[in-house]
């Protein structure tokens, strides 16, 4: 290991609920570092994460920062999530205390290929399936990052012979800039405006994201979306070898749809997998994730048979244009995890059915006009909650014109947007919580805003 850290004072800043704060923090104990967890949040706002730590020699601080740990350390792993602004980080730098990233050190340690997966959506349906695919084949295969599963604490076990496939985020990206590395082979999905609260700017957005192509050998692999405009101009940045998708067009290197087929086209062979009809999740958008997981994973060594199995087993994550059930012939979808106007966008159009669309929420940034325009276009009605439904209601009336349909209304709560929502159904129709915005000015994240809206669909 290039990394020593027994005895080493190391301050882990950001624990944070998502896997990645718990897995350096439980690395880097059990490697003997001397570890001090330190958070914003506070210690009932974090049981969770604390749960998975118990038992372990780390110190706390909790419920804010402290100088002390930026100033007297060996090293400062930051979250993804903290401002690269932080006056804390700043202290570390001005005490030249090393500062790095968990991801940051798996790069540098792990000892197998990595598949790196980024976009502004469709990542954690992407990483799921390009690692079921690979489940398929003899290789062992690893599935973590930004999806949940910090994959330190399985470096022991990994062998280079192995395959990693990791859910890789703007935040994380931009930190594995500065380490100079890039994944082997490099899956963006699509790239559309996101943390614009976080990211200065648009351009600061696509920087981030490229860092996935940018530090690629020759010999490594870029997977790119051809449907998407932004990406298609990515051609010139990659060092190593480009294969396209498309869920529009045959391309001649890369993944496309024919009819049934799926077909794979690498170094002039092509493989033809009669499928299409047999894929489970819905929408154009999952169809592209199925091809970009498909080419990643025949890419690493799987072939017809394992593709084909994994993509017509796969049913979609949870909180993703999730089913939840069918009442009095309305079909009720949870697509809580639509965070952004794009992905909201992609439920609204993946539907024939007349849509009853609730949404709102979080402001984060993003400019909703051409999701407003989507609404007046492929809904029926839609009801409007959070902190974004002034702001949303308007462009949609605008958008929608003289046109009858949709009608559009504000509510206080999900549960009255719920309430009107099937009061409004008829026989046919499907009821879509596609929010647009991220959760957070109601709910505790996009989990538990979803779990209430199918909590309410089961108590029909
Ligand atoms: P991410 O991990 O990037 O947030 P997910 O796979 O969790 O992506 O999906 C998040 C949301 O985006 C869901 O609402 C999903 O239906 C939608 N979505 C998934 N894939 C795409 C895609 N390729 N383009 C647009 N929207 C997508």
């Amino acid at each position: 290991m290039q990394y020593e850290f027994k005895n080493k004072k190391i301050t882990v800043m950001g624990l944070g609920l998502f896997g990645g704060g718990v897995g350096v923090a439980q690395f880097l104990a059990k490697q003997g570092a001397r570890v001090t967890v330190t958070d914003l949040r506070n210690a009932s706002e974090l049981s969770p994460s604390l749960k998975q730590l118990e038992g372990l020699p780390i110190s706390y601080k909790l419920g804010g920062h402290d100088e002390e740990d930026f100033i007297n350390a060996d090293m400062v792993i930051v979250n993804p999530a903290v401002p690269k602004n932080s006056k804390f980080i700043q202290i570390a730098r001005n005490n030249r205390v090393q500062v790095d990233t968990e991801i940051n050190i798996f790069f540098k340690l792990c000892p197998a290929p990595i598949i790196g997966i980024t976009g502004s959506n469709g990542k954690s349906t992407t990483t799921t399936l390009t690692g079921k695919i690979l489940q398929e084949t003899p290789r062992m295969t690893w599935v973590g990052g930004n999806i949940g599963k910090s994959l330190l604490g399985c470096l022991d076990e990994m062998k280079p012979a192995d395959i990693v496939v990791l859910e890789l985020s703007s935040f994380q990206l931009e930190e594995l800039n500065h380490t100079k590395k890039s994944p082997h082979l490099s899956v963006v999905t699509n790239i559309s405006p996101n943390h614009l609260d976080r990211h200065t700017n648009m351009d600061e957005y696509i920087q981030a994201k490229k860092a996935i192509i940018l530090h690629q050998g020759s010999e490594d692999y870029a997977i790119l979306n051809y449907d998407d405009p932004e990406l298609r101009r990515w051609k010139n940045d990659c060092n190593g070898h480009v294969l396209w998708y498309s869920a529009k067009q045959a391309l001649a290197n890369g993944a496309f749809i024919k009819s049934n087929d799926l077909v794979i086209s690498v170094n002039s062979q092509n493989t033809a997998i009669p499928c299409v009809s047999s894929v489970k999740i819905s929408g154009t958008h999952n169809l592209q994730n199925v091809l970009a997981a498909a080419c990643a994973a025949y890419l690493a060594g799987a072939r017809k048979q394992h593709i084909e199995k994994a993509i017509t087993t796969f049913t979609g994550l949870e909180h993703r244009l999730e089913f939840v059930r069918e009442v009095h012939g309305v079909k009720y979808y949870n697509d809580s995890k639509a965070t952004t106007p794009k992905s909201a966008i992609a439920a609204i159009t993946a539907f024939t059915a007349q849509v009853i669309l609730i949404a709102g929420g979080y402001d984060k940034g993003s400019s909703f006009g051409e999701f407003a325009g989507a609404c007046a276009q492929h809904t029926n009605a839609v009801i409007l909650i959070g902190k974004t439904a002034g702001k949303i209601h308007e462009l949609i009336l605008e958008k929608k014109g003289k046109k009858e349909t949709p009608s559009v209304c504000l509510q206080k709560t999900l549960e009255e947007a719920f309430r009107q929502a099937t009061a409004m159904a008829k026989t046919g129709d499907v009821v879509l919580l596609s929010p647009a915005c991220a959760s957070y000015d109601m709910f505790l994240n996009y989990e538990e805003r979803g779990r209430k809206f199918k909590d309410m669909v089961q108590a029909l």
